[in-house]
Order: structure tokens, then sequence, then C-alpha cells
């Protein structure tokens, strides 16, 4: 079951080098949207198998073309590479930007499952955010328009601009105002003109993501990241505005916190983080199941930073995509199923109405 409003998706990556070096086994296939997780390739029957509106592999059956990009190695493989991942998710945003709706992608998983390299890439490899911003630069070439960018960092419970240097003891203040919703005081916005001026300040804002993590003694894979394009389009002929946003979220890795490995600061800060994306997970399930017709009395936006600076980018007249990253490796099933347990859980079932019937003798 799926709707425009909430589309969920799961993205298995190929073995990292570590996983190689420990003979790690493949736990996961695919066939067409389902993904099946096997407990132990040993004993193949214990498996869970999970329906999503997409499924893409990207664990074997590639190779490199001549310019390093990962392309199916043959026709019949089923490998699926940035461009059709781009090709299914980022069209769908930029088509529902373009029509003035906001839109949201956030990628959900593990520390080092594949987060960044959906959304960012690596080298040759772009990822979703780069060819959307490419796209509606082409797009808006010949316009006399412009776009303006925010980027925003949020290492719970601090709040920080990546696009500003200097430096807020305490982070940004989350404010609430009666039209605007929830913001941020102070945050900067950038207008740009081309792709160029964007490529840099992602740079600029990752140098920013990676030292203000380190100051705060946190990992920058435990810090969320949103990325907001503020689109507006000025119909001067029907005095129209447009205004949309496209909200780009590089999630935090969902890993369980080992209170073991950490203490003080940082067990705190990791089961914040842990919080942040529990509460992340009501929000878009109540906006699932409200898109399918039942009945939700409360989206609990309030409840995390994270969910306030989405909210208007969640709800109403918006669409949300969760792309789930996974490994494939036997030593990594624990959080692999966490993760499809999460995204299953985000995305609408169906539901059957029960009707009880009284035979009356
Ligand atoms: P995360 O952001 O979730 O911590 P990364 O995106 O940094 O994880 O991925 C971890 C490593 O795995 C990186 O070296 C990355 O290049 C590689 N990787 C992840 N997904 C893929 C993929 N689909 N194809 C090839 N390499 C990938
Ligand atoms: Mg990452």
């Amino acid at each position: 079951p799926s709707t425009d409003s909430v589309k969920v998706a799961v993205r298995v990556r190929p073995f990292s080098q570590r996983e190689k070096n420990s003979g790690s086994k493949c736990v996961i296939s695919m066939h067409s949207r389902t993904t099946t997780i096997i407990q132990d390739p040993k004993n193949p029957e214990h498996t869970k198998t999970f329906t999503f509106d997409l499924a893409y592999w990207s664990h074997n059956g590639f190779q490199k073309d001549k310019d390093g990009v990962f392309i199916s190695a043959d026709p019949g493989s089923k490998f699926a590479g940035q461009k059709e991942v781009f090709h299914d998710l980022g069209r769908g945003i930029l088509d529902s930007a373009w029509q003035g709706y906001n839109t949201t992608l956030l990628a959900y998983g593990q520390t080092g499952s594949g987060k960044s390299y959906s959304m960012i890439g690596f080298g040759a490899n772009k990822g979703i955010i780069p060819n959307v911003c490419e796209e509606l630069f082409q797009a808006i070439e010949n316009r006399d328009k412009n776009q303006e960018y925010q980027f925003v960092l949020l290492v719970l419970p601090q709040v920080r601009d990546l696009l500003s240097r200097i430096k807020k003891p305490g982070g940004l203040r989350v404010r609430e105002d009666q039209q605007l919703g929830f913001y941020v005081d102070g945050l900067k916005s950038v207008p740009c003109e081309n792709y160029a001026q964007i490529e840099r300040l992602m740079e600029q804002g990752a140098k920013i993501r990676t030292t203000a993590s380190t100051n705060m003694n946190a990992s920058s894979s435990r810090s969320h990241m949103i990325i907001t394009i503020q689109f507006k389009q000025v119909f001067l002929d029907r005095d129209l505005t447009k205004l949309s946003s496209i909200n780009l979220v590089d999630l935090a890795g969902s890993e369980r916190q080992k209170s073991s490995g950490s203490e003080g600061d940082r067990l705190r800060e990791g089961s914040r983080v842990n919080l942040s994306l529990t509460n992340l997970g009501n929000v878009i399930s109540a906006l699932a199941d409200a898109a399918m017709g039942k009945k939700v009395l409360h989206v609990p936006y309030r409840d995390s930073v994270l969910t306030k600076l989405l909210q208007s980018a969640l709800g109403g007249n918006s669409r949300t995509t969760l792309i789930a990253a996974i490994s494939p490796a036997d030593i990594c099933y624990e959080e692999t199923l966490s993760t499809l347990r999460y995204a299953e859980r985000v995305m609408s079932q169906p539901h059957f109405a029960i009707s009880t019937f009284w035979v009356m003798r």
C-alpha cells in the first residue's frame, strides 16, 4: 500500500572492506518490491520478508564505466546505481517542488550503511542532492529567478547553521511563530545562482559539520543534517507565487548506543538521538495513517527538535520519502533488522475493518 504522501525505499550496499576481511555472508535478498533477511546463513529457513514501495539492489552485479560510475554489469543484473535511485526518488521531489508541494527526503540507517552515499554520493557517483540541485538549475537557467538555501545541522539538543562560520555557544534557538510555525532563529539563507555555488556551500557545510561535532565530542554520524532549499516560483502574469521547500535530511546513525562503550555526555547524546529518530518514526507513521484514511488524533511534532523543524515539510500537503540504507552483512543482522522494522512501521499498513455479526437465534 502506498500513497503519494509517504514513500519508503530500501537500499543495500556492497560489502565494505571490513566485512570482506571478516568473511561476511550476505543475508539480504530482494525480489522486485520485497526484501528478505536471513537470520543465520547456515539455517536459511529462518527468514523475515518486508515489502516496501521500492527496493534497490546495489550489492553486486555492477562494474565501473570509464568515468568511474558504477553501472550494471550486464543487462540481466538487477543492480541499481545512483542513476536509478535518482530517477525514482529525485524526480518525484523535483516534480513536487514545481507543483508547489513541500518535500522531505530522509536517509535512515546505521552508521556506514550508505546514507551519505545515497544522499550526497562519492566522487563520480553523485547522489540525490547534487542531482536534484543540478536539474533545478538547468530548468531555471533561462528564467530570471533566484533560489535561497539554508543548511541546518542538528547536533541534538543543539542546532547549528552550516552556512555560518560564526560559532554561537549553545547553538541557535528554535522558535515558534503563529504563521511560520517552528523556525531557527538567526539562520542564514544564501541566494544561489548556479550549482557550483551550492557545491561550495555543501563542502563548507560538511567541514563545519565535522568540526562542530568534534568540538562537542560527538561523532558527525550522531548528528542530523538538514539541507533546505527554499524554492520560489513567481508567475507574474497570474499574480501567483508558489513557495515550496525541498528538505534533504541525512539522519544520524540509528545504531543503539551501547552503554558499555560510552559514558556521560556521549551516552546522553546517543539516547537523545535515538529518541529523536523514534519520534520521527511516530510522526511519519501517523501521517501515513492519515493519508490512508485512518483517523489520526495527534501527530507528535512537538516531541523533538527534528520534527519541529520539519513540521511544515512533513505534514499537510507535503510529500515524504524515507530511504532505509542497509548493510548486506551477517554481522550487521540486528541493526539491519531494526532498520527494516523502522521502515516497515512508517509505511502505512492496509487496515481491514473487522465486522462482528450477531447471529440471532
Ligand atoms: P553512512 O552515511 O550511512 O554512515 P556512507 O554513505 O558513508 O554511510 O557509506 C559507508 C561506505 O560504504 C562508504 O565508503 C561508501 O562509499 C560505501 N557505500 C555505501 N553505499 C554504497 C553503494 N550503494 N555503492 C557503493 N558503495 C557504497
Ligand atoms: Mg554519513
